[in-house]
């Protein structure tokens, strides 16, 4: 065949193909061109302060890589929290449509949906590579999707700060004793556990913290890590800072979508949020992973922080405390008990395989 009957029998064929694969839904054919060159204009609403380091930024980068992969068709406009709604109301906002689109943490709706705390942070639960096996592969994404379906919410994991620091002490805590009494903000399950052991949990947003510390409102606070620690300038009122955050092994964080916005988008747009989610997703954990490290350094060699470890019989209790509190929050429901059965099947078989893996390999090197 010459070379132009070819392109023309290839065109004809083409266009048959075309036509025939349109036939059964010809509907669909007009309204995907449609759909295709139409332009969404979105608002995600966040639970940070505007550019907040790792957890505001994290948000940029996913409406900044959503925007460049579908070519200007869906644009997302991120807000600070309180720049259009409260941060502890984005959960209702994206909700009810008043935002498309939401980053947040899972574990701030405890009042509202206290089974969702196990898609954010479980105290000696799993870490950053274990949550990802388990929401990607293990059967977390399809439970997560079925518990916010009744609130018209489309879930997706949107970022880790990885294993946190235990936080900032003005007190020595050498045995367990030392927890009874101590007043900590340590919000969600962490505060639940500390309250067993004694303690005395406080909820402070991050802006008190500082000052709490100073006037001795709190013995103690956590936060995230050294990077977003050293921003807050926390070194300069408390005198220890301890290790590990046995309370957030990560925070898992949220981009949640409101169902009806989704299911109005074309499915390649679709899959490129769900795409872009999970590249946010490895890019927050990059993110702390990297400045994490130098912050250590700055508050150790510039600020001579003094970092303790806890000792084994402090985590012990706490251990102790928060089995039994996570196994609450998992039989109260039966969706929770189905979340629980999973995450905990999950858990125990990935850390059968992290102990001949990396901690083999971190303990070697
Ligand atoms: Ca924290």
């Amino acid at each position: 065949m010459k070379r132009r009957n070819l392109v023309k029998a290839l065109s004809v064929g083409a266009i048959a193909g075309a036509i025939s694969a349109c036939k059964p839904k010809a509907q669909d054919c007009t309204n995907s061109t449609t759909a295709n060159t139409k332009t969404y204009k979105w608002k995600m609403v966040t639970a940070w302060p505007k550019n907040f380091p790792g957890l505001g930024t994290g948000a940029n980068f996913l409406a900044e890589i959503i925007n460049s992969m579908s070519g200007g068709r869906l644009q997302i406009t991120v807000y600070g929290g309180g720049e259009l709604v409260p941060p502890l109301e984005v959960f209702d906002a994206v909700s009810r449509g008043t935002a498309e689109m939401g980053h947040a943490a899972s574990y701030y709706w405890r009042g509202k949906v206290p089974e969702a705390q196990f898609f954010g942070a479980v105290p000696f639960g799993m870490n950053a590579q274990e949550m990802n096996g388990w929401i990607y592969h293990g059967g977390g994404l399809e439970l997560w999707t079925e518990l916010y379906k009744p609130h018209n919410l489309v879930p997706f994991p949107v970022g880790h700060s990885g294993v946190q620091m235990g936080g900032w002490f003005n007190k020595e805590i050498n045995t367990k004793d030392d927890l009874k009494g101590l007043v900590m903000r340590i919000p969600g399950l962490g505060g639940d556990v500390l309250a067993r052991a004694g303690g005395s949990p406080k909820l402070l947003p991050g802006s008190e913290l500082f000052t709490s510390l100073q006037t001795g409102n709190i013995d103690a606070t956590e936060w995230v890590g050294p990077y977003n620690d050293l921003a807050f300038g926390l070194y300069q009122a408390a005198k220890y800072y301890y290790y590990p955050g046995w309370h957030e092994p990560t925070a898992c964080l949220e981009g949640i979508v409101n169902k009806q916005a989704y299911d109005s988008l074309p499915e390649d747009l679709q899959e490129i949020i769900r795409i872009a989610c999970i590249a946010a997703t490895q890019n927050m954990l990059a993110d702390y992973t990297a400045k994490n490290n130098t912050a250590l350094e700055t508050l150790v060699n510039e600020h001579h922080v003094q970092l303790r470890k806890f000792p084994d019989e402090v985590l012990e209790e706490l251990k102790i405390q928060a089995h039994e509190v996570v196994e609450e929050l998992g039989n109260q429901s039966e969706i929770g008990k189905m979340i629980y059965q999973s995450y905990k099947t999950f858990a125990e078989k990935t850390r059968n395989w992290l102990e001949v893996s990396e901690k083999a390999y971190l303990q070697a090197r």
